[in-house]
């Protein structure tokens, strides 16, 4: 999330003094700009080419200004929106005794006088006390960098004491930070001040123990404030620090007359700040590339949090006294160039995989564990629950074969990845399918899409197909349903006799029109034997005389006998529509014809309305050029005054009155039909789709099965005749399903 571009932020705070020099700094109308007068120096006497006026632009002059409005111009939005995840910095930067930690900080005397950090601290409590859906952590450091050394201001409130560890400050990816510097959750606005006071303690005794000027060095607050809030099943993670930072005085250190340790502090601290302001005037280049901030720990630690992605603001503390005027020209010009920074405030926020992870993990080995237990009280201990290997995947796939096959009976269920396994292997044996039968017919036929209107009308024009979408010449050649001889041997005949006649009619079946030669297995046109042919014909019409309803020949009987390869499902289907399926079909063939007749009744009906209509519209015509007529001829009235027509005008009435009823009637008619149609059409799908599903189960039971299956089919088997193993029946559903989709899809009609 992109903020706009900002600024960095910088103000000057003007320390009371009794002795302001009133002629020297003068403050703008809007207070967000300040000027320098420098009186020439008269008693050098010469001529002082030297700039003496100055002015500094700024975003405000904070003078006389209470701890609390300081507060609310300086830190209050940047501490806001750090709870909204911008990082934020503020800096104190000025001469020794102009006032840094008394803005940063705040005198402790007295409660109105505390500084920024307080406040700050108070903010964000305030803040955490108001927020209801979220989850708010706040930890402290306190960090202080004197003569390029690092102190961890608060490694007194460690466990261990003060730390060994070297600090160092390191680089990582998601910023820069103090190795080794304690970082100190706080539960609440006194517990963090706590660790201020502590902070503030311990530099006061480092000042007095080590001979140290806490003047000369930097110190850097940090709050660091985590906020968790659970968006749906994610949890959105925002990170953000405020680093109060209060620099060693910016004075220049006079070298003269100072010696040993003195000289060496001034040395670092004048680097540390002059680093800084390079930092800072590279910063405000756009065009630089390379900002040196490892030049410095000061510059070093900043580096993500001056300027770049981070809210910045910075303070000038200026003493009002003349005396100090160079001091505060300087201090300025540090605070005028900090606002050539340009920032671009990022929200820090992360979504928490890690902890879902974690979590998710340790469930999972519990369920592991679970089913461990699970499977060694039922003696499944050697099932494994991890991804499926190849050669598993392999394994499974070669069982699929074999019972497809009819090899194996079932498939055993070993876990639930074998399951899914198992059904994707099916899945892809159905699309294999589905692709061969539809290449195998589009080698053969010509297909057209149900949905190709286009074609269809094209073909209704040719005389291929009816209205109906039925192709023309099956009407021609209805068959008598034919039982089912008891006799194998007569199967084997009726084989032959059903693709001879199938070869002679041609359209009687969805194949219709074409040869289906191709599609007769070799073998079972091979082993019918011709002297066969006559006798079984013969024993064959007799059944039918007789047999008309007899039902089916138990399927054993016929599968031992079956064909030792199965014959196409087309000349299959032709023997099943005659044989066992022969009562679906005649119920399938009465709803067909019931719908023909209920169609053609109903176009007759509808274009009988249509002329009725139109006979109607020229009686009408009629009788209004008859009435035109009467009244250019005048008249006739009787004696009641009741107007008298001609013969000719009275029989166009009653006509009219006729066809009005005629109309009437043919109407309600069409409504029926219309009704009629439609649940006769409802029928014949439903009998077309238990046909296709019969003949299926019939098809497999008869020469797909295996012989140790039709055992069991055997009427001493345990399994009903007719019926087929549940497992075998769910396979070939699918199977079902993909015959279904294409002839719906490719067929215009049965
Ligand atoms: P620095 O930290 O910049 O060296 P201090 O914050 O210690 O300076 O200030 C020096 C003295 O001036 C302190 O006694 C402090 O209380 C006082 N002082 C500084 N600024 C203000 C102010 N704005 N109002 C009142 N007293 C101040
Ligand atoms: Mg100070």
């Amino acid at each position: 999330m992109h903020a706009a571009e900002k600024k960095v932020r910088a103000f000057v705070r003007v320390k009371p003094t009794a002795h302001f020099a009133q002629d020297v700094i003068k403050f703008g109308p809007d207070n967000k700009s300040i000027d320098i007068y420098i009186k020439k120096d008269a008693k050098k006497g010469v001529v002082n080419n030297k700039q003496t006026d100055w002015s500094f632009k700024l975003d405000g002059v904070l003078h006389n200004t209470s701890q609390e409005l300081t507060y609310e111009t300086v830190a209050k939005k940047l501490v806001s929106e750090a709870l909204t995840g911008y990082n934020g910095t503020i800096m104190c930067y000025g001469q020794t005794g102009a006032g840094k930690t008394y803005t940063m900080t705040g005198a402790t005397a007295e409660y109105k006088h505390r500084g920024i950090i307080p406040r700050a601290v108070q903010q964000v409590f305030k803040a955490i006390a108001c927020s209801v859906d979220s989850f708010i952590t706040v930890r402290i450091s306190y960090l202080e960098i004197y003569n390029e050394t690092l102190c961890d201001l608060l490694s007194t409130m460690t466990s261990s004491g003060a730390s060994d560890v070297q600090m160092a400050v390191v680089d990582c990816p998601q910023g820069v930070y103090v190795k080794g510097l304690s970082i100190h959750s706080v539960s609440g606005e006194e517990d963090a001040l706590n660790l201020l006071f502590e902070g503030e303690t311990n530099r006061v005794i480092a000042e007095h123990s080590l001979n140290k000027n806490s003047s000369r060095s930097h110190c850097i607050f940090t709050i660091y404030i985590e906020s968790r809030v659970r968006v749906l099943s994610d949890i959105r993670c925002i990170n953000s620090k405020i680093n109060l930072i209060d620099l060693a005085g910016s004075e220049r250190l006079s070298k003269t007359g100072s010696e040993g340790r003195v000289l060496k502090e001034a040395a670092y601290i004048n680097r540390s700040l002059s680093f800084l302001e390079q930092i800072i005037i590279a910063l405000a280049d756009p065009k630089r590339e390379h900002i040196p901030f490892r030049q410095s720990k000061l510059t070093h630690v900043l580096k993500d949090s001056l300027g770049g992605k981070c809210n910045t603001v910075l303070v000038a503390n200026i003493c009002g006294e003349a005396l100090h005027v160079e001091e505060t020209l300087s201090s300025l010009r540090f605070a005028t160039r900090m606002k050539w920074i340009t920032t671009e405030p990022v929200v820090n926020v992360t979504y928490d995989s890690e902890g879902t992870v974690k979590t998710l993990e340790k469930e999972i080995s519990l369920l592991k564990q679970e089913l461990a237990m699970h499977d060694s009280l039922v003696n499944r201990s050697l099932v494994t629950y991890g991804p499926l290997t190849d050669v598993q995947v392999a394994e499974i796939k070669s069982q699929i074969h074999e019972y497809l096959q009819g090899n194996i009976d079932e498939i055993d269920i070993t876990n639930f990845r074998q399951v899914q396994e198992v059904f994707r292997q099916f899945k892809l044996i159905v699309r294999q399918q589905e692709g061969e039968v539809e290449t195998r017919l589009r080698s053969k036929y010509v297909l057209i899409d149900k949905n190709d209107f286009a074609t269809i009308a094209a073909a209704q024009k040719l005389g291929i197909v009816d209205v109906d979408h039925h192709l023309l010449k099956r009407q021609d050649v209805e068959t008598k349903p034919t039982p089912v001889s008891p006799n194998p041997d007569e199967k084997k005949k009726k084989f032959g006799t059903s693709s001879e006649q199938f070869k002679k009619e041609g359209t009687k079946n969805f194949f219709s029109g074409k040869d289906l030669a191709a599609h007769l297995p070799s073998k079972s046109q091979v082993i019918i034997p011709n002297k066969n042919l006559d006798v079984k014909e013969k024993a064959r019409n007799e059944d039918t005389a007789k047999n008309d309803a007899q039902p089916s020949k138990p399927v054993s009987e016929e599968i031992s006998q079956r064909p030792s390869s199965p014959p196409s499902r087309a000349v299959a289907f032709e023997q099943f529509k005659e044989e066992c399926g022969s009562e679906i079909n005649r119920i399938f063939k009465e709803n067909k014809s019931i719908l023909l007749a209920r169609r053609k009744r109903s176009s007759t009906v509808a274009r009988r309305i249509n002329i009725i209509k139109q006979e109607m519209e020229d009686i009408k015509k009629a009788l209004e050029a008859q009435r035109q007529e009467r009244s250019q001829q005048g008249e006739y009235v009787d004696e009641k005054g009741r107007l008298i027509i001609d013969e000719k005008e009275f029989l166009l009435i009653m006509k009219l009155k006729d066809l009005k009823e005629e109309y009437r009637c043919s109407y309600a008619e069409l409504q029926d039909l219309k009704a009629e149609i439609q649940y006769c059409q409802h029928l014949v799908d439903r009998c077309r789709n238990k046909l296709i599903s019969e003949f299926e189960i019939w098809y497999s039971e008869s020469f797909l099965i295996p012989t140790h299956v039709q055992n069991a089919l055997k009427p001493s088997g345990n399994i009903r005749p007719g019926m087929i193993p549940i497992n075998r029946v769910m396979c070939l559903k699918g199977m079902q399903r993909v015959l279904k989709l294409i002839i719906d899809r490719f067929f215009l009609s049965y």
